[in-house]
């Protein structure tokens, strides 16, 4: 039985002021609940921010991760931050290859997977993002694409306990989301190509959907069978929506 998990990327937002507003709220909200005992919560501020989101979150059901790291262990990479540095800085987690990433600083799949292999030995959980635009999908490449990303994954070594978030392009930040039906879908596919080439981590390994995921959409996503739970963008900057929204793992 594999654990729900939902987990929240604030992107490039946040002051320390509104850090602290929406830690100390979802503190507040969780301590209420018992919703920890069966689902893992996880915020990923920016790296300025993790600090102050992880002395808050002490005592918490959340834990913090970070929204990226460097694919080089130390070294001479002005502005990088290492996957070592993280966790020193108390993160369990941290998100990997998501698209605005392979879109913006022209992440490739070797790259996501060569930084999956330093944030497993720095001992984080890494969340492995994965997904297709949509014109890939209007002309039937879906899977492929994704085979394609969880291929250069397989090859650097998946562990049993690492996430792999599908997170379609065409559903981030645009408020569509992907029905139940065509998550469910490739979920199914993410999951029988790792029963296929990474037989021994298939079936603890996490699937997460992500893209516009909300309140009033998250309990008939995560129903699906093979969805574990969610990676949220813009709905996690809000402490009752991130709160629904984890609390729909329940149902
Ligand atoms: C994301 O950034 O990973 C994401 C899924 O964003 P949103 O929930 O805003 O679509």
């Amino acid at each position: 039985m594999r654990r729900n998990l939902v987990a929240g990327n604030w992107k490039m937002h946040g002051v320390s002021a509104s850090v602290e507003a929406l830690m100390t709220g979802l503190a507040a909200r969780f301590a209420g609940s018992d919703i920890g005992l069966s689902t893992d919560i996880v915020v990923c501020p920016t790296a300025l921010h993790i600090p102050q989101a992880v002395e808050l979150a002490a005592a918490t059901a959340i834990a913090v991760g970070g929204q990226n790291c460097s694919e080089h262990v130390e070294g001479a990479y002005t502005g990088e931050i290492s996957a070592g540095m993280l966790a020193d800085t108390g993160c369990q987690w941290v998100i990997l290859g998501h698209s605005e990433r392979r879109q913006y600083f022209a992440e490739s799949d070797q790259l996501v997977a060569d930084k999956a292999v330093l944030a497993r030995a720095a001992g984080l959980t890494p969340m492995v993002c994965v997904g297709e635009t949509l014109q890939e999908r209007e002309r039937g490449e879906a899977e492929a694409v994704v085979s394609r990303q969880l291929a250069a994954l397989v090859a650097g070594g998946l562990e049993p306990t690492d996430v792999i978030a599908y997170e379609p392009i065409w559903a981030i930040g645009t408020g569509v989301t992907a029905t139940p039906e065509q998550a469910q879908a490739m979920h199914a596919m993410i999951r029988a190509y790792l029963r296929s080439e990474a037989a021994a981590s298939a079936e603890e390994i996490r699937l997460l959907y992500g893209g516009s995921v909300k309140a009033d959409n998250a309990a008939e996503l995560f129903a699906a069978e093979d969805i574990d739970g969610g990676l949220v963008g813009g709905a996690s900057l809000k402490v009752d929506d991130f709160f629904a929204i984890v609390e729909a793992t329940r149902e």
